[in-house]
């Protein structure tokens, strides 16, 4: 039975009932009446009929304010106790999707270690959207605001709103309470299929991915915080590899985030200390056999002697943000470098695909080109298919920006993106490199030849430069020749080197007395 408890406004009814009476059993019990009968006797000059009638309408009109004093009071009692329930639950909720926020989160984790009688086991889904960022950077907030709402009302469609958590951002989690032995995979998927259908806002198509890690409580943690950490961790792995991805929390991911998070510590350091530094990769006219210019390839060797791969730290620097530090700092160095090379040597730089989402990268390029006295058109930006891609109307523009000012643009690692033909013609790229899987196995792969005499052939045709890359024999060298390909770039003609090691002549002569 649930027990009522009396507002303060009845209470206070309650207490002027029990004065009146303990008032009205005391004139009982000592005959008060009586008394004041007697004293209007003996006073029967006095005019006391009518004190005691104006007494009585007093009382009358008190006891009247008294009711609607205490109607008042009520309300206003009720008015707080909703305004206080209106602060907790905006405590407690995203104001905007209406889910449960991470403080709720907290105080359900917090509640569950002290309720140890409790048998339930969960599984904690942590999901990140794939691509939000792209729609609130081109489509505004607006947009943003209301991809999160369906996203929530997709995620409440499948789990109990209660269960569905925003955490902030475009992370959300659920608490899914295991019963039997559930196929959690398959529901991560459903999660995942929820999230990925179309959205259409006001005629624009926004596409959408989820990636989505998930650990199971008990097992993978003695306390709910520490599984909800797990499942992060595991979405963080999801993320990593791809988009759309379920994965299941395995303790070795957390020796991988453990890692990334040194790399992440280093790699500060190494940028505040300009550790990071260029080596350069002779390209060479493969018609004319002569260095034309020289590709910039990032290198960080750690105060242990360990070289990181750029493979490895580009894609930390672009997820902690600190992609913009680095390439400033490495760009200024190469066209400094590049300045003490004949003036004909071009320098190639590399951009990474998350660059060209931003759209003062052009003018940041041109800038760092000014101060250093390099001109325009002795650089080449390397982008891939996939940036392009990304974010189509902000690349276009960044280009455009670029190549209005006379800097080239190359399309590097030709063949392994996804993009079309479509996007040769529609960027004006002045050459394109063709990616080194292609030229390991041409010689040995019929098929693989022919495509690259297609792209050699597509390349005469557009009027774009081609570059094989990843050249390592003699012979595959022979092939390129024979076929026309006009630029080449291989350990075979040199490897990355530092500045110092670079005299270009030296590197020329040294291809003109092999050929
Ligand atoms: P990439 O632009 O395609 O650069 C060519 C990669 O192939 C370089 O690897 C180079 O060392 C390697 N390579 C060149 N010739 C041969 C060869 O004959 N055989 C083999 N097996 N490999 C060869 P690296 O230096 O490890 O760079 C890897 C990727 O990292 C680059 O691919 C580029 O996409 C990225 N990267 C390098 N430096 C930077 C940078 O400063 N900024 C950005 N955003 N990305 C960079
Ligand atoms: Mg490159
Ligand atoms: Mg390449």
């Amino acid at each position: 039975m649930p027990r009522i408890r009396p507002t303060r406004p009845q209470l206070e009814i309650l207490g002027w009932l029990a004065i009146f009476l303990l008032l009205f059993s005391l004139s009982w019990r000592f005959q008060w009446h009586e008394e004041l009968d007697e004293f209007i006797e003996r006073h029967h000059n006095y005019p006391l009929d009518h004190a005691l009638l104006a007494l009585n309408i007093s009382g009358f009109l008190g006891l009247i304010y008294s009711a609607l004093r205490i109607r008042d009071l009520s309300r206003e009692v009720d008015r707080r106790l909703q305004a206080e329930k209106h602060v907790d639950w905006i405590a407690c909720h995203d104001t905007l999707t209406e889910l449960p926020n991470r403080r709720f989160l907290d105080s359900i984790c917090a509640q569950a270690m002290t309720d140890q009688r409790s048998q339930d086991t969960y599984a904690v889904f942590s999901i990140d959207l794939d691509g939000f960022k792209k729609v609130n950077d081109l489509l505004g907030h607006d947009h943003g605001d209301a991809v999160l709402k369906t996203v929530a009302q997709r995620l409440s469609s499948l789990f109990p709103q209660e269960n569905v958590f925003r955490l902030g951002g475009d992370e959300f989690v659920v608490l899914s309470r295991r019963i039997g032995n559930p196929d959690l995979v398959a529901l991560g998927n459903r999660i995942v299929s929820a999230i990925g259908k179309p959205f259409t806002f006001n005629g624009v198509a926004v596409d959408l991915g989820a990636s989505v890690g998930f650990a199971l409580y008990p097992e993978d943690g003695d306390e709910p915080g520490q599984v909800i950490r797990h499942s992060d961790c595991a979405m963080y792995v999801a993320k990593k590899q791809g988009r759309n991805l379920v994965k299941p929390f395995v303790p070795s991911m957390q020796d991988e985030l453990a890692k990334r998070v040194r790399i992440e510590g280093d790699l500060r350091v190494a940028i505040r200390k300009a550790e990071i530094i260029p080596y350069y990769q002779p390209l060479v006219d493969l018609k004319e056999n002569k260095i034309i210019g020289f590709e910039a390839l990032a290198r960080w060797k750690t105060a242990s002697g360990e070289f990181i791969p750029p493979n490895e730290f580009i894609p930390v620097a672009e997820e902690a943000g600190l992609i913009v530090e680095l390439t400033d700092q490495l760009l200024r160095r190469a066209c400094t470098d590049a300045l003490s090379w004949p003036s004909e040597l071009v320098l190639s730089f590399n951009l990474s695909p998350i660059q060209l989402s931003d759209r003062l990268l052009g003018l940041r390029i041109l800038k760092i080109l000014g101060d250093v006295g390099l001109p325009a058109h002795r650089v080449e930006l390397e982008v891939t298919e996939s940036a392009i891609i990304q974010d189509a109307v902000t690349a276009r523009i960044v280009l455009d920006d670029l190549v209005n000012a006379g800097v080239g643009i190359a399309l590097d690692d030709f063949g392994t993106g996804y993009s079309s033909l479509s996007q040769l013609s529609n960027y004006r790229f002045d050459k394109i490199k063709i990616d080194r899987s292609f030229v390991a196995s041409f010689e040995s792969n019929d098929k693989q030849d022919k495509v690259i005499k297609a792209i050699i052939a597509l390349g005469a045709g557009l009027g774009v430069t081609i570059t094989a890359e990843g050249i390592e024999e003699e012979s595959q060298l022979q092939r390129l020749q024979d076929l026309g390909c006009d630029i080449g770039q291989g350990y075979l003609l040199g490897r990355p080197a530092p500045i110092e090691e670079i005299a270009a002549d030296q590197v020329g002569s040294r291809i003109r007395q092999r050929r």
